[in-house]
């Protein structure tokens, strides 16, 4: 394993970012919390103090959902032109990648993740994203409909629908793609014109409070974006309970999803969750075996596997299973588990003691129900938050380690005879996420694809996210969708407007 992340030359930003308090985004002001309380964030790699945050709580979700509603009903923001907001967006992205390499460190930093991951994967995908999204902001249309009234013969009406934002809306955030589970939450709400609360992960707020500040430069209109850090029971719970908010946006866990839906019903506003998954990663007798290698191991192990579409449950044809396990096994014992800012780590900590402790109860419940580790199995070192990355063979479908989502490097293996046979037990757990197929027949692959409930299907790939691809999930794993076309519609109400001629 590698040094810390203290020996990496750090740019003089970064390093000042840290270094002093950072403060919550309302309006156009950086401020204390009201209870002057602040909060600890850590460095993964080393379990050390990485920066102090300010501690927002319900009073300071209280002033930024003030500042949000008052932006979007009467502020310059609800005057703007399409045209002028799509600028905007544009012009936030072209900072954003000026600017690629502090935050690529500073992601590195907070989340753990390796930093030329961060460099060629979150930053360049959440640019991407809001000049996609910029695109679209002249673009929301709606459509004149006939209507022929039975019940007023003769009369001519003209009939149209318009598309206007939902209005304020809350979006609470994960830790695992800090940055870009932002920008994909910000980027539908400024493009239809709607303003935002958004509350970062209380491990990982430091990229989205860096993020405000290029919000500022860009232009943004007062109280458009308004950032607040802190616990989800507190800042979190009173964001989606919020009676001024009209829709509320998650990303996270499943069981916190059902909390926001809960804490949503007082004023019914609108929710979409993008929840957690157990995707299924199956290869057939005839696929391109090397290649499925492959991309199993980057199905689980990118990201540390803390990804909600992680491919963490491999199904092989009993044909091909030893050589696809014995070739993800070799994978995972070359992977190189280091500090994120070391040049030369492939994989880095997980994001926190609460997720290493997480994960390896999952490992140990695994072993302890039968299963066998024919890599990993185990935390690596005693400092920091590594896992050696796993494979657990011998599992059966009813095991735990099946069912639930581990969210760090552990996939389960397991050994089918026939497609039809397969495709029952892809589907079986209450997740709905994203799946993988590995074949040479392009036919039976539209096939299963066809049959699997999940909201994004892989072939011959895995992981592959464009800002123009709708992503969520089917059955537990959430409501609506993000990215795309689809996410703009879930950030706007239709209006229909009838006119007698
Ligand atoms: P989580 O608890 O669901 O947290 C996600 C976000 O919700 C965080 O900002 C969190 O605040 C906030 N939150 C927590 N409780 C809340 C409440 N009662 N009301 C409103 N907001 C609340 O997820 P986690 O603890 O970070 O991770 C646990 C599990 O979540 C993972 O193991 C994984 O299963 C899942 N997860 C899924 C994704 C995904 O992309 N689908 C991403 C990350 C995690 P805090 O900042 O205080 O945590
Ligand atoms: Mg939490």
């Amino acid at each position: 394993m590698s040094s810390t992340s203290t020996a990496f030359q750090l740019h003089s930003s970064v390093t000042s970012f840290v270094s002093t308090t950072r403060k919550m985004l309302i309006g156009k002001d950086w401020v204390e919390s009201v209870s002057g309380k602040s909060f600890p964030v850590y460095d993964p790699a080393t379990g050390e103090l990485l920066a102090t945050v300010t501690e927002g709580d319900k009073e300071d979700i209280n002033r930024a959902v003030k500042a949000a509603r008052e932006a979007f009903d009467s502020g310059p923001w609800s005057k703007m032109t399409a045209s002028e907001r799509g600028r905007l967006i544009w012009r936030l992205a072209d900072l954003l990648e000026k600017h690629t390499e502090e935050f690529a460190q500073l992601e590195s930093l907070d989340n753990g993740k390796p930093l030329a991951v961060a460099r060629a994967a979150d930053v360049p995908l959440a640019v991407d994203l809001f000049r996609y999204m910029a695109g679209w902001a002249t673009k929301i249309e709606g459509t004149t409909i006939p209507i022929s009234v039975p019940y007023t013969p003769g009369a001519e009406y003209l009939a149209y629908t318009k598309r206007e934002p939902v209005g304020v809306v809350g979006q609470i955030i994960p830790w695992n793609f800090p940055l870009l589970m932002a920008v994909w939450k910000l980027g539908p709400a400024l493009a239809t014109g709607c303003t935002v609360v958004l509350k970062p992960a209380e491990q990982t707020p430091l990229t989205a409070l860096l993020l405000g500040e290029l919000i500022l430069e860009a232009g943004f209109p007062a109280g458009v974006v308004n950032i607040v850090p802190g616990y989800g029971e507190t800042a979190g719970a009173a964001l989606a309970a919020h009676p001024d908010v009209d829709k509320v946006a998650f990303t996270g866990s499943t069981e916190v999803g059902k909390l926001i839906v809960q804490a949503a019903a007082g004023n019914l506003k609108k929710v979409t969750l993008e929840l957690g998954g157990k995707s299924p990663n199956i290869v057939l007798n005839d696929a391109d075996v090397e290649l499925a290698i492959q991309g199993a191991a980057n199905a689980i192990f990118f990201n540390h596997g803390q990804c909600c579409a992680a491919g963490s449950r491999l199904y092989a044809h009993q044909n091909v299973y030893d050589k696809v396990v014995e070739g993800v096994a070799t994978i995972a014992d070359k992977i190189r588990v280091g500090a994120g800012l070391d040049p030369s780590t492939e994989m880095g900590p997980l994001v926190s003691e609460e997720q290493l402790r997480r994960v390896c109860g999952y490992i140990e419940s695994g072993k302890g129900d039968g299963a066998k580790a024919v890599a990993g199995g185990e935390r690596l070192g005693d400092k920091g938050y590594f896992v050696k990355p796993t494979i657990l063979t011998d599992v059966k479908q009813n095991m735990k380690v099946v069912q639930e989502e581990i969210f760090g490097p552990v996939v389960t293996a397991m050994p089918f005879k026939d497609v039809e046979e397969i495709i029952p037990v892809a589907n079986d757990t209450v997740y709905g996420l994203a799946a993988g197929i590995w074949t040479s027949d392009l036919s039976k692959a539209h096939k299963i694809a066809s049959h699997l409930r999940a909201g994004t299907v892989w072939i011959n790939c895995y992981n592959i996210f464009d800002a123009a691809l709708p992503f969520g999930g089917y059955k537990q794993s959430g409501w609506g969708r993000e990215m795309g076309r689809d996410a703009l519609d879930l950030y706007t109400e239709v209006k229909s407007v009838c006119i007698r001629l």
